[in-house]
């Protein structure tokens, strides 16, 4: 940390904050220039957290050197982070995931009909709510446990890997042992209950980040995570909030290079509640892996006319996987698989 002090800084405002910082166990490098005076501090910057230093009297300003974010970053690990997820899936390593399926899990024979197809055409996880967060309290809000079941059974008929949201800190231990990645949806991703409750388990966690928040706040809430003892943390970009009406959201591309350049954890991408339409899901995949992603989640339905949820941003497991297949061949020149 480095405490930058106004040029009017008095030599008793000076000792009084050297004074501190050592009482703190700190230890204080003093730089006097012409100019003003600034202070290095070494130690674990964590205690000034606590006692912030910009409310002494004669300081500017204060850097830290280190990120916040300290067991997510990349230095604290300098090799992305594989997430063994199960069912011999890995999200950070040479291959890239694709999750597919229905936005909510509606019944045991359209999951049936949706996973078969999403596994032939390459998928190797299926997505499927069965606590939905819909902003309108008379849409439909997932069949709640029973749809966790259905999952469960669909998943293992097919050997996909399963992802649900989880929106309750009640509903963790439950969720948990009937998927084999938890979702934590943009709406909760600074319910900071429901991520100490995810970090207490083993299981991988997707965190989706919220439609306002910055790549340093997701990371932020990552962080939550790893500190309670799970690192098996999966980032997702699914598009934040701008002034651009033609989509849902805005896809924030560039969320894929940042959080690789800041952090050691995967990043996937969700381009189908980004584009909300479905006729862009193919341009915005692509764009996610050429932006080095890790990963994709698509929404699918085999009936996206009847679908209970986003059914205009799902889509046909036709066009899934003729998808898959351009994406193949954009993956190797990337010198990834599918
Ligand atoms: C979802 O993936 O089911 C979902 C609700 O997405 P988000 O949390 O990104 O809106
Ligand atoms: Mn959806």
């Amino acid at each position: 940390m480095i405490i930058v002090l106004r040029p009017d800084a008095t030599n008793e405002q000076v000792n009084h904050i050297i004074d501190k910082v050592t009482k703190l166990g700190l230890t204080p490098h003093v730089s006097k220039g012409t100019e003003r005076t600034i202070i290095g501090v070494i130690g674990p910057e964590d205690i000034l957290r606590v006692t912030p230093l910009e409310v002494y009297p004669g300081v500017e300003r204060v850097i830290p050197v280190l990120a916040p974010y300290r067991l997510v970053s990349r230095e604290f690990q300098k090799e992305t982070s594989v997430i063994k997820v199960g069912k011999g899936v890995e999200v950070g390593g040479k291959k890239i995931v694709v999750m597919g399926g229905p936005c909510a899990i509606e019944n045991f024979s359209t999951l049936t009909d949706i996973a078969m197809q999403v596994k032939a055409a390459g998928g190797t996880v299926l997505r499927g709510g069965a606590f939905k967060p819909r902003t309108s309290p008379y849409s439909f809000q997932g069949l709640g446990v029973e749809g966790l079941q259905i999952l469960k059974k669909v998943g293992d008929e097919y050997g996909l890997a399963t992802i649900s949201e989880v929106m309750d800190t009640r509903d963790v231990e439950t969720v948990a042992s009937y998927v084999d990645i938890l979702q934590i949806g943009a709406r909760n991703m600074q319910n900071f209950n429901l991520l100490k409750e995810v970090g207490l388990t083993k299981r991988p966690v997707m965190l989706k980040r919220g439609p306002s928040s910055t790549v340093k706040e997701m990371l932020m809430s990552a962080e939550y995570i790893l500190s309670g003892g799970n690192f098996n943390v999966i980032l997702c970009e699914r598009g934040i909030r701008t002034f651009e009406d033609s989509t849902r959201n805005t896809l924030d591309i560039s969320a894929v290079p940042v959080a690789k350049q800041l952090s050691h954890l995967p990043i996937i991408v969700d381009p189908s509640h980004a584009a909300g339409k479905w006729g862009l899901v193919a341009p915005l995949s692509r764009a996610a892996i050429a932006c080095g992603a890790d990963g994709l989640i698509i929404e699918v339905h085999s009936h996206p006319e009847d679908a209970l949820s986003d059914g205009a941003q799902s889509l046909l497991p036709e066009n899934f996987a003729s998808l898959i297949k351009e994406l193949v061949i954009l993956a190797r020149t990337m010198g990834r698989d599918i």
